[in-house]
């Protein structure tokens, strides 16, 4: 049997804020050690032995001092000032109690491709190192004047052969350049000094800006990072793990946020190299969760608000079905989809309405181990949900989502009973002020869950979905808004069971971000159900009373060009303002609601064969969605 759970460390530099908001951010995300970054050290007003005390307190180890620059094969004299300043930085960690010194390849362009004297520099440093009773590790740079490589830089360090000198391994710089992992396998674990993880997007740029502004957690990038950790384990390597994240994103989010992300993204990366076949190490949690469906999408919603709704789900095809046994929450159906609408005047729903007014304020997943599920998440430092339940009610496991929304966990084939129980009292004929009901749209599913966020907290989202659960995510597109930009990215269940679209935006102005604002927050921008005839649901959407979204007359004269479409089906999708989208052969098609409270729409899907989600079109939705007034209330 392999080890178990990894030593976890992240780099101050990482996080926004003062360096005792870092230092308490990292512990409390459940960090046990931190990389102390020197700017961050020299703007601190105390002492190193202060920061130390402070760690201390936290019950923080210092794993590192960095950065330390420009030392090997320098002439003189810039190379007895190099081992000046070196003596200076070990007075420091001494009184920090940093044991290990990070020394970056050289990068100066005095640098000397001068093989021997890099040995014996290298060798000098250990030996003044030793005398302090310290360690270096060198790193090789992605942009190292001569050392650019990590396999340069093993072999400068297993030739330099002292005990006080030894190797840091950097995904981003071993990654970036394409090195293969499989060269990992020649380190001798007690050589390895440290391992620092990054992970980044695929971008054809400059590698010291990739690196300084684009770096991020472990999964929220394009890295073999999985290939790389295995690597790093199979050699034996039994030390720190510790991240290092240059990105403007995260120096402009908050610490904690930030620091929760990447202690989730680090145990996430360890255990997907544990669930590997032969791997060296073992699982020390249960599995990505495998989440199947979307049992019920709840809103939260005043009476004045549920009446609305009421009226807008009705024109949509679904009927009041039940009540719950003593609350004040309605069920909803359709085909297979179940909406609840929470009216209750206290607990998390009405809390989450006074915050949000009428909106999602929580996803019923069903999953195939609810007691397993709960245990990722804990493992996951996601927070566990739990609300007073009265004596009659089943207490339904959840966890708290993203945006402050909740997940609850329904075990796969307990779907029918948990219905009964908690919602026994069927509605047969719409009450007094409560809509009357439409007829049927015929929709069966639920397609898809929209949410939009900032663009700060998009990664955060993605990462979320992708470590909880078993899921992956789509390729990232870029979407033009009226005003700007929004990033849109798909995480999806194996079986496509669960697809929730994240839309993060990087303007305050643009429509995304406006439903953020009208929201106060992140959440659920849109619901799109499914429906196996997209002509009959409009025309029974229409009869119903609901308001479509609009769209221009040009777009069908574009589209019929674009995709040599027959004149009969451009005029059908004209009339019942359905937009069309094709891959290949595979088509998709789709209609959209008018908003409600400006808050959330809704949209409804046909798939022909097609996986997508009409990225294409997206911009004229955004275009028409902007272009309506909606009355002044
Ligand atoms: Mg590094
Ligand atoms: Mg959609």
């Amino acid at each position: 049997m392999g080890r178990g759970a990894m030593l976890c460390s992240i780099a101050t530099v990482s996080l926004s804020g003062t360096l005792e908001q870092k230092l308490a951010a990292v512990a409390a995300a459940g960090f046990a050690g931190v990389e102390i970054f020197e700017t961050d050290l020299i703007t601190y007003p105390g002492r190193p032995r202060d920061v130390a005390a402070i760690a201390a307190d936290l019950g923080l180890a210092i794993t590192l001092f960095q950065p330390f620059r420009d030392l090997e094969a320098m002439p003189e004299p810039q190379r007895a000032r190099a081992f000046d300043r070196m003596e200076r930085k070990f007075d420091v960690m001494a009184e920090l109690g940093a044991p290990l010194l990070l020394l970056c390849s050289n990068c100066s362009p005095l640098a000397l491709p001068d093989r021997p004297r890099m040995i014996a520099d290298l060798h000098e440093l250990g030996d003044r190192a030793a005398a302090r009773g310290l360690k270096v590790g060198y790193e090789a740079l992605a942009w190292g004047r001569h050392v650019h490589d990590h396999r340069e830089a093993w072999a400068l360090v297993r030739d330099t052969d002292h005990p006080a000198i030894g190797l840091i391994l950097d995904s981003f710089h071993s990654l970036s350049r394409a090195i293969p992992s499989s060269s990992i396998g020649d380190i001798r674990p007690e050589k390895l000094f440290l391992v620092q993880v990054a992970d980044a997007p695929r971008l054809d740029m400059d590698l010291l800006q990739w690196s300084r502004h684009f770096r991020c957690m472990p999964g929220q990038g394009d890295f073999a990072l999985a290939d790389w950790a295995e690597a790093i384990l199979r050699t034996g390597y039994d030390g720190w793990w510790s991240l290092e994240i240059f990105n403007d994103r995260f120096r402009a989010g908050s610490a904690s946020g930030v620091a929760q992300d990447g202690h989730r993204a680090l145990l996430a990366m360890h255990d997907a190299v544990a669930r590997r076949p032969r791997s060296p190490v073992t699982p020390t949690m249960p599995p990505p969760v495998a989440a199947e469906r979307i049992a019920f999408i709840e809103f939260a919603a005043s009476h004045a608000e549920a009446a609305a709704l009421g009226t807008m789900l009705a024109a949509l095809g679904f009927a009041p079905t039940s009540r719950h046994r003593r609350k004040d929450v309605v069920r909803w159906t359709q085909g297979g989809i179940n909406i609840v609408v929470n009216s209750e005047p206290e607990g998390f729903a009405h809390s989450f309405d006074v915050m949000h007014g009428a909106s999602v304020c929580a996803l019923g997943l069903v999953v195939a181990d609810v007691p397993a599920a709960l245990a990722r998440a804990q493992a996951l430092g996601v927070p566990r949900f739990e609300q007073a339940v009265g004596p009659d009610e089943l207490d339904i496991a959840g966890v708290r989502g993203v945006g402050g929304s909740l997940l609850h966990f329904i075990a796969d084939g307990a779907e029918a009973a948990v219905w009964a129980h908690e919602f026994p009292q069927p509605i047969s004929q719409p009450a007094a002020g409560q809509s009357a009901q439409g007829q049927s749209l015929g929709l069966t599913a639920i397609d898809h869950v929209a949410q939009t966020m900032t663009h700060e907290e998009f990664l955060s989202w993605q990462l979320f979905y992708l470590t909880l659960f078993a899921m992956t995510k789509t390729p990232q597109l870029d979407i033009a808004d009226t005003l700007g930009l929004v990033h849109s990215q798909a995480v999806e269940s194996a079986g496509k069971g669960i697809r929730i679209t994240l839309n993060g935006s990087q303007s305050g102005q643009t429509l995304s971000s406006r439903f953020v604002q009208h929201y106060f927050g992140a959440g659920v921008q849109h619901v799109a159900f499914a429906c196996p005839d997209i002509f009959a649901a409009a025309t029974a959407a229409v009869a119903n009373g609901l308001d479509l979204l609009p769209i221009p007359p040009n777009y069908y004269d574009d589209i019929e060009a674009r995709f040599g479409l027959e004149p009969a089906l451009v005029d059908a999708l004209r009339a019942h303002n359905i937009l069309y989208d094709r891959d290949g052969e595979a088509e998709y098609f789709q209609l959209y609601s008018r908003a409600f409270a400006r808050r959330v729409f809704f949209e409804i899907v046909e798939r022909r064969a097609y996986q997508g989600y009409g990225a294409a079109n997206a911009v004229v939705r955004l275009a028409a969605q902007a272009r309506f007034k909606p009355p002044t209330s």
